[in-house]
């Protein structure tokens, strides 16, 4: 049970919540880390049974942590992140009070109400780090579909056999939808996956792996206040990528070579058919351009650094779009699975945080200027915020502004 005074309350135990106990350790700040489950639960609970990272092993860096127990350009399995979470809340020796979820925040005379499972606990500062998201975001048009189908979010996918027989419907074709649609269909299931704007990427170039490129280019710790339109950067899908033993691609072409039926982005359901727009095309053609800028900016960081090292520059063929689908009758299906992103679920917060469309409103992780801070939202001060190695950069550039914070309220 926590005591009912702390300088500062973190919530949520994984990656973001353990850097930031870590970070607040350092600087001998008071807190206590509430968790509603048991540390890295999202990495037990929220993943599918074949997750690999994406990110190579070398990526799996936090503040205080020895390296990650594998071959550096290997790619763990969620069970072995979990257990390097657990490991490092023990190292840090982070107070994690697991079983303990967080109801609701209100502001009150010293900072913070915080109502817990437990009991109340009052708190000067306090950090969300609850993830970046487990609620689906399913288009509004599609919601018909679940009366007559098996729906779940990507989150709730755990493996083939689990998935009724039948059809099956991916929503989304981003990191999730193409890993979760390439192994439907390696196990010889049916599957149509419905295609919008997507981010498609290359597991390798020049001989290097993808992240080793943008680390060097810079590109992952680009910050959130130097980027035109970043709510936009914000909400783009993730890479069409997945980390395996053999290298695998989960673009639109090796998917569609396994079987993988493509539609265009879901836009509604009626009379008992599934409705897809015809803009397979124009968001396959997106994609490619913006591979090949990219890549050609990694060809450009090699040339102006010099590096001779590399294997010849090339650029993939561009994606062959099949005749796109605008329809599947829904009795061909019998499962959707929602790859569309995920919202984030607050505790309940008694303050005016959101904007009108529910999104909290921050600036580079400070919610205004009460103590209220946030944690691991994808770009939330860099590219890498929502990784596992962006966690220790930004729980340290925060913990430095908790500590001014509660600071200013000793001389006041
Ligand atoms: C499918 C998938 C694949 C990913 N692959 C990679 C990858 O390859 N490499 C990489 O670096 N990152 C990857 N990520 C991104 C990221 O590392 C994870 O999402 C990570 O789990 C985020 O860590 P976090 O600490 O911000 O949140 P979480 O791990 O989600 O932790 C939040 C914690 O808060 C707790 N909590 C929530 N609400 C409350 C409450 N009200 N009260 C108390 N506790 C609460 C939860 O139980 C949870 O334990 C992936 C994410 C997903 C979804």
């Amino acid at each position: 049970m926590p005591t009912s005074r702390h300088d500062v309350v973190i919530v949520g135990a994984g990656q973001a919540g353990l850097a930031m106990s870590h970070c607040l350790s350092r600087r001998d700040i008071d807190h206590v880390v509430l968790e509603r489950h048991e540390v890295a639960s999202a990495w037990v609970r929220q993943r599918w049974d074949s997750l690999r990272l994406l990110t190579p092993n070398w990526m799996t860096r936090l503040p205080g942590a020895g390296p990650f127990d594998g071959p550096a350009d290997g790619f763990a399995p969620a069970s072995d992140v979990a257990a390097h979470l657990r490991n490092y809340a023990s190292t840090i020796d982070a107070p994690v009070v697991s079983d303990c979820a967080v109801e609701r925040i209100e502001p009150d005379a010293s900072g913070w109400r915080v109502s817990t499972s437990q009991g109340a606990i009052r708190a000067r500062a306090v950090v969300l780090a609850t993830g970046h998201g487990t609620t689906p975001r399913i288009p509004p048009a599609a919601t018909a579909l679940s009366a007559t189908l098996r729906t779940i979010g990507a989150l709730e996918y755990k493996n083939p056999d689990a998935i009724e027989d039948g059809g099956v419907l991916v929503v989304g074709a981003s990191a999730s939808g193409t890993q979760i649609a390439d192994e439907l269909a390696r196990a010889g299931r049916s599957v149509v996956l419905a295609v919008g704007e997507h981010v498609r990427a290359v597991r390798s170039y020049r001989g290097h792996d993808l992240y080793w490129w943008l680390e060097r280019t810079g590109l992952l710790d680009e910050q959130y206040d130097t980027v035109d339109d970043i709510r936009r950067v914000r909400a783009t899908p993730s890479f069409q990528l997945v980390g395996s033993d053999d290298g695998r691609r989960v673009d639109l072409d090796a998917l569609q070579s396994r079987g993988v039926q493509l539609a265009g982005r879901l836009v509604g359901s009626e009379r008992g058919r599934a409705i897809f727009s015809g803009s397979l095309a124009n968001a396959c053609a997106s994609a490619d351009l913006k591979l090949e800028r990219l890549l050609s900016q990694f060809d450009q960081f090699a040339s102006e650094r010099g590096l001779d090292d590399l294997s010849d520059p090339w650029r993939p063929a561009r994606t062959i779009v099949p005749e796109p689908r605008l329809e599947v009758r829904t009795a061909a299906l019998r499962t959707v699975i929602w790859a569309t992103g995920h919202t984030p679920t607050f505790p309940d917060i008694g303050a005016p945080v959101f904007d009108r469309l529910g999104r909290l409103v921050h600036d580079g992780g400070i919610v205004g200027t009460t103590g209220l801070y946030v944690l691991g939202l994808p770009f939330l001060r860099r590219r890498r915020s929502s990784f596992i190695d962006g966690a220790g950069a930004d729980a340290e550039a925060l913990a430095e502004r908790i500590d001014a914070h509660l600071a200013s309220r000793n001389v006041a």
